[in-house]
C-alpha cells in the first residue's frame, strides 16, 4: 500500500512540463535549496561523454568548484581494452563497466547526470541540445537543451567504414559493450548452426569462416581471442567441426601490427601462421554482402570470400555531432577537433576537447623563433656559436616535444648533426659560428617531425587528469590569457599538456603477449602476458570491477569460457 506516492509525484511533475524542455545546467530545484546561494556564483560545467577522457576528467575534478552536469547516452564507463575478452566469453560485460552514477557519488559535491545524446552544440549561445534516445521516453518530450559556461567535449569517435558498401549492414564492429556481446553470441550461433545435421560440408565451412578486417591491435587481439575460444573450448563442445574452422585477417598494410616494432609484428605473423590463422596483407575490402566479402589484392585482382561472421576493425571516424560543431567553428576540413596544448578548442571560447574526438595542434618552434633567437643572444653579425645554440636548445626543449624527441634520438645535443654540417678542420666545435638561416632551416625540419598523439585510452586518460588539474585551480589563475612565453612561467600558469607514453600491449593469444615499452624496448612471451594481466587489473576504475575481472579470469582457467547461446 505504500507504493502510491511516487505515481502521484510523477503525475504532478508531468503536468508542469510542456513543449521543449529547457534544463539549465544550474537550474534551481527545491532539493538544492540551501546550497543555491553559493552555487549561483559557480560556473556551469557541462561534460559530454563518459568514456576514458570524460571519466578520468571527472574522477580528478574538484566538483565543489563548479555546477557539473554530464550527458552521455550510456550511464556507465567501459574499460575498452578488455572488450576482446568479452567477445570470447572470458570476461563478462558487467565486469568491465562501472556506473557513472557510482563514480559521481564519490565526488565532493553532487553532480547531475543525464542519460541522453547530445545532438547539437551551439557555440555562440553556449547551449547543447540533447535527446533521450532510450526505449523508455515521454513521447514529444525527448528533446531538451542545457546551458553552460564551460564545455568539455569528450565524445570519442565512431567506427570508420570509409563508405565501403555493405560494411555497416553486415559487419560487426568492436567499439561498445553491446558489440562485444553480439560478437560472442554470433560466434556461438555460427557453431550451433554448423552443427545441424542436414547441412553440407561446404555450408558448414562457410558458417565457420571468420573474417577479421583490420590487422591493427584491436583486430589482432580479437583474432587471437577467437582462436583461443574456438580451439580451447568450442572444439570440445562441438566435436567434428574443428577442421572446418577458418580465421582470416585482412590487412591493408604490408604487415599486421604495423605501428609496433617490426620484431613484434614478425612474431605475431609467425605465431598466427603456426596456429593456422591466415593473414592477407596488402589487401583492401571493396564490398560486403550478407554472405561474402569482396577483396582487392596487391596486384589489383578481385576475389570473394564467403563468411559466417565478419568483424570490421579498421580505424575510427568523426561522430556527426562533432562534425557539425567543427563546421560551426571554422574547422570543417578537419577529421577531429583541433585544440591548443591546453586542450582549448581553437576558435571557440571556454570549450575544451580531449580524447579520440580531438587532437592537439602542437606549437611549432618556428612560431617562437624570434623569442628563441633573443634568448640565444645573437651577435651583431647575425650568427650564433654552437655553444649558444646548445644552451638555447637546452632551455626550450621541454616546451617543444618534437625537439626533445629529436635530440634524444639524434645523439643528444649534436648541433652540427642537427644542422647537417661537419665541424671545419682544426676548429673547436663549441666556437663554430652558424648562420641564423641555417638554424631556422634545421628547426623547421624538426618541426616537420611533429607527431600526432595516438587515439588511445592512455592519451584520453592522461588528458582527462591534466584538464581536471587545470580546472581545479583555474579560477585562481589567469589560465584564460594568451599563449605562453618560451621560458619560465610567463603569462601562463599551466604547463601545456605533455603525453607520457607508457608503452603499448598486443595480446596474441595462448597466454602470450607483446609489449612495446618506452625507449623502443620490446618484450614478448608469457611473462609479458602476466604483465598485461597486472597492468589492466591495476588500471580498473574501481575495486568492484577489479575483483570481477580477476574472478572472471580465474573462472576461465577452471571452467573454460562461457558458451551459453542466449
Ligand atoms: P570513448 O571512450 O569512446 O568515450 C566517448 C563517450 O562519449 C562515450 O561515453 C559515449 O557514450 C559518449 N557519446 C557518444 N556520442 C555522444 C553524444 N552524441 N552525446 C553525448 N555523449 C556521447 N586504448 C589503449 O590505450 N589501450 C588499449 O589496449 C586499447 N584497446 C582498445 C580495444 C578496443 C576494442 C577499442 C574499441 C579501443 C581500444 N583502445 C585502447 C582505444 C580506447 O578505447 C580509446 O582511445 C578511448 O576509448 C578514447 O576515449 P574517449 O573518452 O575519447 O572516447
Amino acid at each position: 500500500e505504500e507504493k502510491w506516492w511516487p505515481y502521484l509525484m510523477m503525475l504532478a511533475a508531468s503536468g508542469s512540463l510542456g513543449g521543449l524542455l529547457v534544463v539549465s545546467a544550474d537550474a534551481k530545484t527545491k532539493e538544492e535549496g540551501p546550497t543555491e546561494k553559493v552555487s549561483e556564483k559557480k560556473k556551469r560545467l557541462l561534460i559530454l561523454g563518459t568514456g576514458w577522457a570524460g571519466v578520468s576528467f571527472l574522477k580528478d575534478l574538484d566538483t565543489s568548484l563548479y555546477e557539473v552536469t554530464i550527458v552521455s547516452p550510456r550511464n556507465y564507463f567501459v574499460f575498452t581494452p578488455l572488450l576482446p575478452n568479452v567477445t570470447s566469453g572470458t570476461v563478462e560485460a558487467h565486469s568491465i563497466t562501472e556506473p557513472v552514477r557510482r563514480i559521481a557519488r564519490n565526488r565532493k559535491k553532487s553532480i547531475k547526470f543525464y542519460e541522453a545524446e547530445c545532438l547539437h552544440i551551439d557555440a555562440a549561445n553556449k547551449t547543447a541540445s540533447c535527446r533521450d534516445m532510450s526505449d523508455v521516453h515521454v513521447k514529444g518530450k525527448e528533446d531538451f537543451t542545457l546551458e553552460y559556461d564551460l564545455l568539455v567535449i569528450a565524445l570519442g569517435a565512431q567506427p570508420n567504414t570509409f563508405g565501403i558498401p555493405g560494411v555497416k549492414e553486415h559487419c560487426h564492429f568492436l567499439k561498445e559493450i553491446e558489440d562485444a556481446e553480439r560478437i560472442h553470441q554470433s560466434v556461438l550461433d555460427c557453431f550451433e548452426t554448423a552443427n545441424l545435421p542436414h547441412l553440407s560440408d561446404e555450408e558448414k565451412r562457410k558458417l565457420l569462416s571468420f573474417v577479421v578486417i583490420g590487422g591493427g591491435p584491436t583486430g589482432v587481439e580479437f583474432a587471437a581471442e577467437l582462436h583461443d575460444l574456438i580451439h580451447e573450448d568450442l572444439v570440445k563442445l562441438y566435436p567434428g567441426l574443428e577442421e572446418k574452422v577458418k580465421i582470416t585477417v585482412i590487412q591493408g598494410a604490408d604487415h599486421i601490427l604495423s605501428m609496433f616494432d617490426e620484431r613484434i609484428s614478425d612474431f605475431a605473423e609467425k605465431k598466427f601462421q603456426r596456429q593456422g590463422v591466415e593473414i592477407q596483407t596488402g589487401c583492401f575490402v571493396q564490398a560486403v554482402t550478407d554472405n561474402e566479402v569482396t577483396v582487392k589484392n596487391k596486384s589489383g585482382q578481385l576475389y570473394t570470400m564467403p563468411y559466417g561472421m565478419a568483424v570490421w576493425s579498421t580505424g575510427i571516424g568523426t561522430r556527426p555531432v562533432v562534425s557539425k560543431f567543427m563546421e560551426q567553428i571554422g574547422q570543417k576540413s578537419r577529421r577531429v577537433l583541433a585544440t591548443d596544448e591546453w586542450l582549448r578548442v581553437k576558435g571557440c571560447d571556454n570549450t575544451f576537447a580531449l580524447g579520440d574526438c580531438a587532437t592537439i595542434e602542437q606549437r611549432k618552434i618556428m612560431e617562437d623563433i624570434d623569442e628563441i633567437l633573443k634568448l640565444a643572444d645573437v651577435k651583431n653579425s647575425g650568427t650564433l656559436t654552437v655553444k649558444q645554440i646548445k644552451e638555447a636548445l637546452e632551455s626550450i626543449k621541454e616546451r617543444y616535444p618534437q625537439l626533445k624527441a629529436y635530440l634524444k634520438a639524434n645523439n643528444k645535443h649534436d648541433v652540427m648533426a642537427l644542422l647537417g654540417k661537419k665541424v671545419p678542420d682544426g676548429k673547436n666545435v663549441q666556437s663554430v659560428e652558424v648562420s641564423i638561416e641555417d638554424l631556422k632551416k634545421a628547426l623547421g625540419h624538426v618541426d616537420s617531425q611533429l607527431k600526432l598523439f595516438p587515439a588511445t585510452a592512455q592519451v584520453a586518460a592522461q588528458q582527462g587528469e591534466y584538464l581536471a588539474k587545470c580546472f581545479n585551480t583555474m579560477d585562481h589563475t589567469d589560465a584564460e590569457k594568451g599563449p605562453p612565453r618560451v621560458r619560465g612561467s610567463g603569462r601562463h600558469r599551466f604547463k601545456p599538456f605533455q603525453y607520457r607514453h607508457l608503452g603499448q600491449f598486443a595480446p596474441l593469444g595462448e597466454e602470450q603477449a607483446a609489449a612495446q615499452l618506452p625507449g623502443d624496448r620490446i618484450s614478448i612471451g608469457r611473462s609479458t602476458m602476466w604483465l598485461w594481466y597486472s597492468v589492466y587489473l591495476s588500471k580498473q576504475v574501481s575495486w568492484r570491477t577489479r575483483f570481477l575481472v580477476a574472478f572472471d579470469w580465474s573462472k576461465r582457467v577452471i571452467f573454460g569460457r562461457d558458451s551459453n547461446r542466449m
